[in-house]
């Protein structure tokens, strides 16, 4: 019989997370530290916050170092597993550090290939649903080359994210590396910032405060939105599996914009008031993923329904406004 002790000091590894500070990052450290690994966490803060990762400051197996990815650094031995999440995600934050996006999705993520290569580490990137771009298929499939605009408003983001991905595989086929590519879609949850743009904390904070709602276009747009715990099992469950091309990881139930709106003025109790604004250019108009992969794969899909993520997040919203 195995000794149960031996066993889980076998389970235990060194892993490196990239953007740790960040809404996704900072949750899945939690949750990684939570399993008893060692977790060593990497940020600039370009847009992410101490205080998403302060609680996990004192707890012994937590490092942090402030750095930022694309400049070289005698990271520590042992690292087994390196998840690479560092990279601006919201549409108004890539937009302001376009080149920064650009450079830590090239640059950046080179970087932590090779840091895998040479520690051996198994490694993930967190791609996204971007890279399909105003999908002309529906819904998402990860054979979909997807239909971008390469020096569109997003284009920042799409491509950093399009070549990060040409990247690992280039790393996976010359070296035989253990990478995963996670394509992951609108995620949402505690921690997010409420002036990242993005539009659950949006209209969440206009909620909130009793402000009109901005929908964007005529609001018919779509978008399908994965709830945060949902999401750190679906990138745990790719890091540990033997896959090694993409997978959507995201919620299936797809929404229109202004539905969500609908749903979040009911949820806050909030009379509805919104106000229309013109649609940011290249806005893809649906958004979607077929997840059948990482169902057969990993054995993964979301469980938490979205008003039930939702009263989470604007709990969490709340509290932080009355603090
Ligand atoms: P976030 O902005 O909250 O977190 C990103 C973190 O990366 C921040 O803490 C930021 O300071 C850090 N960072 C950026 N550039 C860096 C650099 N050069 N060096 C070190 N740290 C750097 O974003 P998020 O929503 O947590 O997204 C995390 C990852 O998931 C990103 O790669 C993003 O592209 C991907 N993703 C997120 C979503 C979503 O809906 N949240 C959807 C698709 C993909
Ligand atoms: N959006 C909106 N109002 C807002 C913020 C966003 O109507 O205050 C729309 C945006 O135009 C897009 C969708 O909501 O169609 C999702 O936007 P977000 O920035 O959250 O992420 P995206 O999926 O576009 O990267």
């Amino acid at each position: 019989m195995t000794n149960p002790v031996f066993s889980i000091i076998l389970t235990v590894v060194k892993v490196l997370v990239t953007g740790v500070a960040g809404f996704i990052g900072s949750h899945l450290a939690e949750r990684l530290l939570d399993e008893g690994n060692e977790v060593i966490g990497i940020d600039n803060f370009l847009t992410g916050k101490r205080e998403n990762i302060e609680h996990l400051l004192s707890r012994p197996s937590f490092t942090f170092i402030e750095h930022d990815v694309n400049d070289p650094y005698d990271y520590p031995d042992g690292i087994s597993e390196i998840y690479h999440l560092a990279s601006a995600a919201s549409p108004v934050f890539y937009t302001k550090y376009a080149i920064e996006t650009l450079l830590t999705g090239s640059l950046g993520t080179y970087q932590m290939l090779e840091l895998a290569r040479k520690t051996r580490a198994r490694f993930l990137f967190t791609s996204t649903s971007e890279i399909y771009g105003d999908p002309e298929e529906h819904p998402q499939r990860e054979e979909y080359w997807g239909n971008v605009n390469p020096i569109g408003e997003r284009s920042m983001y799409d491509e950093s994210k399009r070549f990060g991905e040409a990247l690992v595989m280039a790393f996976h086929r010359k070296y035989g590396m253990d990478t995963k590519i996670a394509r992951i879609f609108n995620t949402y949850g505690p921690r997010m910032r409420d002036d990242d743009g993005r539009v659950i904390p949006n209209f969440i904070m206009q909620a909130l405060r009793d402000e009109p709602l901005t929908v964007y276009g005529d609001g018919t747009q779509t978008r399908s939105f994965c709830y945060i715990s949902d999401m750190v099992d679906g990138i745990i469950k790719l890091m540990r599996s033997d896959y090694h091309l993409p997978v959507n990881l995201g919620n299936p139930e797809e929404y229109r914009i202004i539905d969500v709106a609908k749903i979040i003025l009911k949820v806050t109790g909030r009379e509805e008031k919104i106000e229309y604004r013109p649609l940011p250019p290249d806005d893809p108009k649906k958004r979607r993923p077929d997840i059948s992969r990482a169902k057969e794969v990993l054995g993964w899909e979301p469980k938490v329904p979205f008003e039930k993520g939702l009263k989470e997040t604007i709990e969490w919203f709340r509290e932080r406004m009355s603090q």
